[in-house]
């Protein structure tokens, strides 16, 4: 059974003071919500801090960006080596404001994720497709382009652990959110992708939701069978909210 996965991307958000008080709220409600795995990810220079505030088995570390490159002379980027030093499990790659704003393609996201699978790391590979591609039915093409533009370079053995974030580029920080069906479709039609490698590759590997989900809406989407969790932005810069949706997570898991 593939565990719940209740990830929070703060962005270029945050402070010491006010990350401090996130992370008190986050792992003190925590523990109310057995079987579901939380994660953080900070932006690069709190990580270390947020590392040090971490008292909750249930509570992960990430990072929000990766280099391709383990080191060398590439002003302003930071390792996956770096990273795994600092306490990070996961990282982020390929979101779609790193995509939109920073360029990046499908080839320079699949090295990111192979450098960090390669120092243990679990990527969060992102996806999605725009709003002028759904509308001209690209939706499949565009998310199996960028889920297969990774499985060719790293194949099966090089996928490891990784997670696969569904995020409609037109949901994020938008309000407007993907309905459960809409999301739903999409989730088995990358879950069949990944079928097409390995069975059991598909079976384990865990496909969030990521588009202004929240606590309102997050039991609908997470009761759909192969969304395995979110990917959350704005919403989870509030404990109470963040915790929220893991609830959402623990009743599905319940019923
Ligand atoms: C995100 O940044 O990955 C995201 C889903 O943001 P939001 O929840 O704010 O839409």
């Amino acid at each position: 059974m593939r565990q719940y996965l209740v990830a929070g991307n703060w962005k270029m958000n945050g402070a010491r003071a006010t990350n401090e008080a996130l992370m008190q709220g986050i792992c003190a409600g925590a523990g109310d919500i057995p079987g579901v795995e939380f994660l953080v990810c900070p932006s690069a220079v709190h990580i270390q801090a947020v590392a040090g505030q971490i008292n909750h088995a249930q509570v992960s570390l990430g990072a929000q960006n990766v280099s391709e490159y383990d080191s060398g002379a590439y002003t302003g980027e930071t390792s996956a080596s770096m990273l795994a030093e600092l306490g990070c499990r996961y990282v982020l790659v390929g979101h779609s404001e790193r995509r939109s704003l920073f360029a990046e393609l499908n080839e320079q996201v699949a090295a990111k994720f192979a450098a960090a699978v390669e120092q243990g790391l679990k990527p969060v590979l992102c996806v999605g497709e725009t709003l002028s591609q759904r509308e001209a039915g690209e939706t499949q093409a565009c998310v199996s382009s960028q889920v297969g533009a990774v499985l060719e370079l790293v194949g099966k053995a090089g996928f490891g652990d990784a997670v696969i974030a569904y995020e409609p580029v037109w949901a994020i920080g938008t309000g407007q959110t993907a309905s459960p069906e809409q999301a739903q479709e999409v989730h088995a039609m990358i879950r069949a992708q990944l079928a097409e490698l390995d069975a059991d590759l598909a079976a384990r590997t865990r496909i969030l939701y990521g588009g202004s989900m929240k606590a309102a809406n997050a039991e609908g989407l997470l009761a759909m069978p192969d969304i395995d969790g979110g990917l959350i932005g704005g919403a989870s810069l509030v404990a109470a909210e963040f915790l929220a949706i893991g609830h959402a997570a623990a009743n599905v898991q319940n019923q």
